[in-house]
Parts: C-alpha cells; sequence; structure tokens
C-alpha cells in the first residue's frame, strides 16, 4: 500500500506539474474553466492533457502545439473522461506523434544546419562555417559557430555538432541566469534540468524542479529570463492566477511584453 501511495504521489506531481506551452494559452472564455493538467495512460504511453469544464454537453478532444486538451461537461467524473480518452487511444496518439513530428519538422526547416546556414543564438545569427580537416570542438569566433569536422563527415553531424554546443552553452547561460534571480527572489529549485520538449519553453514540478528547454538559447537574453522568472514564480504559487503573475511581475516587471514575443513568434513559424 505504501508504494503505491508513493506512486500516486508521483502521479498527482506530475499532474499538477505546470508548463509554460509553446503558445500562449488563450484567453479564458467565459463558461470554460482551466482546471488543470491531468496525466493518464494510453496503451501504456504517458499522455498529459489540460482539462477544461464547460456548459458543452459532449466530451470533445483538441490536439495542437501545446498538447492534449479535453473539454468535458461539468458533472462527468473523471473516470469517464479518461475512459473516453481511452476509447480513442490509437487516433489521440497519432495525431499527437503527427504534432511532434510538424514541429520538429519546422524546426529542421528554420534553420539550415550546414556551412553558410545561419543559426539563431541569443537572438543574433552565427554563421555555421564547417572546416574540414582534424575534427575539433565547435567553437564560437565573433559572429560565426566553426565545426571542424572530417572531410567524410555526413551532413547530419553538423547538425548534431552545432546542437550538442548551443546544449552546453543554454546549460551555462541558464545556470548562471538562474542562481541571478533566485538570489533576488529567495527561492531556488531543488533541481534544474534541460528538457528538449516540443511542447514547452519550461516547467515546474510539484517537487521543486524546474526544466527549461535548450532551444530557448536561440532566443534574446530577455526572453530567456522571462522563463526562467515564470519557473521560479511557480515555486511560490503553482497556478496561473493573480499572485503567481505578481510573484513575475516582482521578478520580471517587463513579463508582458515576453508573453507577446513568445507568442508571436509561434505564430509566425507556423
Ligand atoms: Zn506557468
Amino acid at each position: 500500500m505504501k508504494r503505491l501511495g508513493k506512486l500516486a504521489n508521483r502521479l498527482a506531481d506530475a499532474a499538477r506539474q505546470l508548463s509554460l506551452p509553446l503558445v500562449g494559452a488563450p484567453p479564458a472564455a467565459p463558461m470554460v474553466q482551466r482546471a488543470g493538467h491531468r496525466l493518464m495512460r494510453l496503451d501504456g504511453i504517458f499522455v498529459e492533457y489540460q482539462l477544461c469544464r464547460s456548459d458543452r454537453r459532449t466530451i470533445g478532444f483538441t490536439i495542437d502545439r501545446r498538447g492534449l486538451t479535453v473539454t468535458a461537461p461539468r458533472n462527468v467524473p473523471e473516470a469517464r473522461i479518461d475512459a473516453a480518452l481511452g476509447e480513442r487511444a490509437d487516433w489521440l496518439l497519432r495525431k499527437l506523434d503527427e504534432w511532434r513530428e510538424r514541429a520538429a519538422h519546422a524546426e529542421r526547416r528554420a534553420v539550415r544546419w550546414e556551412h553558410g546556414g545561419s543559426l539563431p543564438y541569443l537572438g543574433e545569427d552565427l554563421l555555421i562555417r564547417v572546416d574540414h580537416g582534424r575534427r575539433a570542438p565547435p567553437r564560437r569566433e565573433g559572429r560565426e559557430l566553426r565545426i571542424a569536422l572530417s572531410a567524410e563527415a555526413p551532413t547530419e553531424e553538423v547538425r548534431e555538432r552545432a546542437q550538442g554546443w548551443l546544449k552546453s552553452e543554454a546549460r551555462t547561460l541558464f545556470a548562471l541566469r538562474l542562481a541571478h534571480y533566485e538570489a533576488g527572489f529567495g527561492i531556488a529549485p531543488r533541481s534544474w534540468a534541460l528538457s528538449s520538449a516540443r511542447t514547452r519553453w519550461g516547467s515546474c514540478s510539484a517537487n521543486g524542479s524546474i526544466r527549461l528547454n535548450w532551444r530557448l538559447v536561440h532566443f534574446p537574453p530577455h526572453i530567456v529570463d522571462y522563463v526562467i522568472c515564470h519557473e521560479l514564480a511557480h515555486l511560490r504559487e503553482m497556478n496561473h492566477g493573480p499572485r503567481f503573475w505578481r510573484a513575475v511581475g516582482e521578478l520580471y516587471p517587463d513579463y508582458e511584453r515576453a508573453r507577446r514575443w513568445l507568442r508571436s513568434r509561434e505564430a509566425s513559424s507556423t
């Protein structure tokens, strides 16, 4: 029983995990209440979804880059909702995969991972320069990212090496910015890690750990700061209510502009 209790707690934690979606949440329509995220298993795969209660009569599903949203009548018990999801498991899992693929494709299109391609790095473009010769770790020189590869290296290796460099830059930079804001806020996450999530920029789980998407390193530093402050504010307020936004504002007063920037960027890349 004790072990089951632990597992239930872990699942509840995961379900309470708050994430910053790739697009801003739509303005709450009247009659629709944002009731948080839930987690369930479909064909052995954990699927997180946003549950919204509304005055509609049937259970409806929406899948977009934010993931799965389920809208259900107010009086339908959660077990019935899970059963309805289970009935459509094949379709839901296929659609979720398609969205993930689409997001991956959009990124591949956005950056040409090859000699002469340009790579957004902290809001500025770095030119990818491939030097053939002795293999060496990528290094930045002014506005260039120089990648040394052997002449026979497959083109795919340019992307792998450049992304490896971006991730290590992200790790260093995010750690510095987290330390900076923690000091001002007086609360630190229990741990933090980079994520490669396709559908969110950052997340904070109820156990106090923060995840930050390494792709944020493409964006201007003030956007990285906003996402870090957003997740740190969740350590105090695990919701998106007025007190949460006040906490964000303490850390990052100009947050509205950063939110708009993130939203417009997503809109223009689709
Ligand atoms: Zn949030």
